[in-house]
């Protein structure tokens, strides 16, 4: 084992019987070759190593990756660049190149394009950013971008479904997949005629075909989706295919040689070792986190036989690119962009009369999420607003607010929507979001974390207009007690309907569950409209309502005291 992954540490120390290997090896060439796969995935317009919310350099961005890659390139001649999706959202950066700058080169596409990738897949955010964004920044794109479970009609794929790339006479297969649970959380309007076919048969059906119409030697699974299902949860609605169906295509399809995974921001790498004699067989599935912190790389060992190229060995690491330096190219690519962002995210427009912490905006109501209702009110004519808390760590400092606060504040691209619920379904929904929590046992408050890591903090979502409870000694389903609506004083009539603001993600999930109709959208975003509101206040104070608690208040407190931070650690959703 050590004497074969000698030579993936640094190839100072040559044996002789290496040199030996590697004489009679050059009589007969290539009978052997090594292929190494880069991937990079979720990169969510992480570029340049600066944070533009909290205006300072990051360990982290593709630029650092970048010079990782390079390495690799100038070690290996055979060397194949891959993205996995979700790129163009999820900074500033794209944010303004996507809506606000909408003439000229997108950043993304340059430096993917200097980056000189080989293709990518299409994540559910980048379809999140409208037709108009995806299709001007694919026509940039100079390698394919690829999802052939985007279906126009029955046959065709929006995308391009699949490409070849060809070593010598190798060749290798590289089929993008999108992950089909974009219905749960995009309005129809960002896909037209757009079909997401569950991914699980769509690989199924493309494999023989790619194995041997194209004969292909090598099948890798470009899939933006994760490893770990939701489809078995009950609550997940029947018409929505896997999420995650990574490892589930994985185990039934061994003709994959490769599956890379995305979506989830996590890592994960199912061959790490060299020479196991299990490799060849299984697919190699792989995550490599996210915002451009990672590098997956892979090495395909192949030997030609008399039926062709097979692989018979394959293993791959993930590299984080925290040390390395930016690369000099990309970052002189970058700089024009990014001095114009600098200017943009730093302009002012209104002032903090208090501090206004997130950290405990899940646990107790506070002026964060208080500021997001007030703008949805402001804007949308409800009984009822919704809002989640899309962070645990920015801080509202006083003093002049500036753009980068508000993207602080809210970091998603959603819209504001108003749909219809009765009392009955308001309360199901509230009980539904309240799984953010795990049920406490009063005898012994600190057993376990009070927040329930598996439910999504985004997903959480905080009323006004009623003022109720959260009882978190009882279990799911019985929790929410007391419900009133502030303006009267009277108990929420379950019959009756309310108009019900919310963002266009959550109405999305909540006509999934209710069918309930969805009666206004706005035309800008709700990150726009809390600058609006921002403009139009010119001043903005700390105003909770104190509409609902989560009760006994006294676990909360303690809990607040002597357990949260350890458990923050261990959430994921930011
Ligand atoms: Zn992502």
């Amino acid at each position: 084992m050590n004497k074969r992954r000698s030579k993936e540490t640094n190839g100072i120390v040559i044996p002789q019987w290496r040199r030996i290997r590697d004489y009679f090896r050059s009589l007969f060439p290539s009978r052997e070759k090594t292929l190494v796969i880069l991937y990079t995935t979720d990169v969510h317009g992480f570029i340049y190593p600066y944070d533009y919310i909290l205006g300072r350099d990051t360990q982290w961005g593709l630029a650092r990756v970048a010079t990782l890659i390079e390495a690799y390139r100038k070690r290996y001649p055979d060397v194949l660049l891959l993205d996995n999706g979700d790129f163009l959202q999820g900074s500033p950066l794209t944010y303004y190149y996507n809506f606000l700058r909408k003439r000229g080169s997108h950043p993304v596409a340059r430096v993917m394009n200097a980056l000189k990738y080989d293709a990518a897949s299409v994540g559910n955010h980048d379809i999140e950013q409208g037709p108009r964004v995806y299709n001007r920044v694919r026509r940039q794109f100079r390698f394919p971008w690829l999802s052939a479970n985007a279906k126009v009609g029955r046959k065709r794929s929006y995308f391009q479904p699949y490409t070849i790339r060809e070593f010598g006479d190798i060749r290798i297969a590289i089929l993008g997949l999108t992950t089909p649970a974009i219905p749960l959380w995009l309005n129809p309007d960002l896909y037209p005629g757009i079909h997401w076919q569950d991914m699980v048969s769509a690989a199924r059906g493309w494999l023989p075909y790619l194995k041997e119409s194209q004969r292909a030697n090598v099948v890798i699974g470009l899939f933006h989706a994760g490893i770990h299902p939701n489809a078995n949860r009950p609550d997940w609605p029947e018409d929505i295919p896997e999420e995650n169906p990574c490892l589930q295509i994985a185990e039934e399809m061994p003709g994959y040689d490769v599956i890379l995974a995305a979506h989830e921001h996590r890592l994960y790498n199912s061959h790490p070792l060299e020479g196991e004699p299990d490799n060849p067989r299984r697919p190699l599935v792989m995550m490599a986190g996210s915002h451009g912190r990672h590098l997956g790389v892979i090495f395909l060992r192949l030997k030609k036989e008399k039926t062709g190229w097979k692989v018979v060995d394959k293993w791959g690491k993930i590299e984080n690119a925290r040390r390395e330096s930016p690369h000099p190219a990309i970052v002189d690519i970058m700089r024009p962009y990014h001095q114009r962002i600098m200017r943009y995210i730093n302009s002012r427009i209104g002032y903090a009369r208090d501090t206004i912490s997130s950290r405990y905006s899940r646990l107790k109501d506070g002026g964060f999420v208080d500021l997001i209702h007030q703008t949805q009110f402001r804007f949308s004519q409800a009984d009822v607003s919704l809002a989640a808390s899309f962070t645990t760590t920015y801080v509202l400092k006083k003093g002049p607010i500036r753009i980068r606060d508000v993207y602080g504040l809210y970091k998603y691209e959603n819209y504001l929507y108003v749909v219809i619920l009765t009392g009955q379904q308001l309360i199901d929904h509230l009980e539904w979001t309240a799984q953010y929590f795990n049920t406490v046992d009063p005898e012994d408050p600190l057993a376990r974390p009070l927040i329930n890591a598996d439910f999504m903090g985004f997903n959480y979502d905080m009323a006004e207009g009623i003022t109720y409870e959260i009882d978190i000694t009882r279990p799911v389903g019985e929790r929410i007690q007391n419900v009133r609506l502030t303006a009267t004083g009277e108990p929420l009539d379950r019959q009756q309907s309310f108009r019900v603001a919310v963002n266009s993600y959550r109405a999305q999930q909540l006509r999934k569950r209710f069918r309930c109709p969805i009666v206004w959208k706005s035309n800008k975003e709700i990150r726009d409209l809390i600058v609006e509101y921002i403009k139009e206040k010119r001043e903005i104070r700390d105003k909770t309502t104190h509409n609902w608690k989560l009760v006994p208040e006294w676990i909360v407190e303690k809990y607040i005291r002597e357990r949260l931070e350890r458990d923050l650690s261990a959430i994921r959703d930011e």
